[in-house]
């Protein structure tokens, strides 16, 4: 079935390195800042109204979260929030950037595997410049042939890719963890589509069943592609 695959496209955050664990841990932080005014549960489900609210116009990442944070603080506060907390809260989304890169397990092993055989190339979304300072970081850019920072993963876009990349759908396999944003639409445009599960999946990349479809596996971890390739 994968015979024609030329280019194989990585998602990035929670596919080759942590990423949503740390968005969680702002969370918490976020929510014991304003414990004197809400409930952890309800401060947390404020915050994605907010986020979601703020999609169009933010897009993804951590600044647009971390503005999100700040929003939903002076908001659920009455505007009783103080500065001292508006500045700590400024400088955990600071630090949230800054973490170290920590990839998954397999991840180096896998794409060292495959580097050479096909053409591999980075398929992500988010912030420009937080993108590619983790990449940099990583130590896995010279993997790559090429690196595609998306504004959303949505079918116009992977269709857009593909063009660009001159690459035909059946030539074209998505890896990464999210059904919604690596999987549906690549499968939709004819293209192959490897899931692999991360154990933390934001509430917002959720979709209720998993694809069935000839062009569709699922795997536990990201060494476990190598079998089903060629
Ligand atoms: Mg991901």
């Amino acid at each position: 079935m994968m015979r024609n695959i030329k280019v194989i496209g990585f998602d990035a955050d929670d596919t080759l390195w942590v990423n949503e664990p740390y968005f969680k841990d702002t969370e918490m932080r976020f929510r014991e800042l304003l414990s004197p005014y809400m409930d952890g549960e309800a401060a947390s489900a404020e915050l994605f109204r907010t986020e979601m609210q703020n999609m169009p116009l933010y897009g993804y990442g951590v600044k647009a979260f971390i503005l999100s944070v700040l929003e939903t603080a002076i908001r659920i506060s009455s505007k009783k929030i103080s500065p001292e907390v508006i500045e700590q809260l400024i400088q955990i989304g600071k630090e949230q950037l800054m973490r170290p890169v920590e990839l998954l397990d397999g991840v180096e092993e896998t794409l060292n595997a495959l580097v050479g055989r096909y053409r591999l190339i980075l398929v992500t979304k988010g912030d420009l410049l937080d993108q590619e300072q983790k990449l940099r970081r990583s130590g896995l850019e010279h993997l790559f042939h090429h690196v595609e920072i998306m504004s959303d993963k949505t079918e116009k876009e992977y269709k857009q890719l593909l063009n660009h990349i001159d690459v035909r759908p059946e030539e074209f396999l998505m890896i990464g963890n999210s059904v919604r944003s690596d999987i549906l639409p690549p499968l939709a445009l004819g293209c192959h589509a490897i899931h692999v599960p991360f154990h933390i999946t934001w509430e917002h990349e959720l979709v209720d069943e998993s694809p069935s479809h000839t062009q569709f596996h699922t795997v536990d971890s990201l060494w476990d592609i190598i079998p089903l390739l060629p």
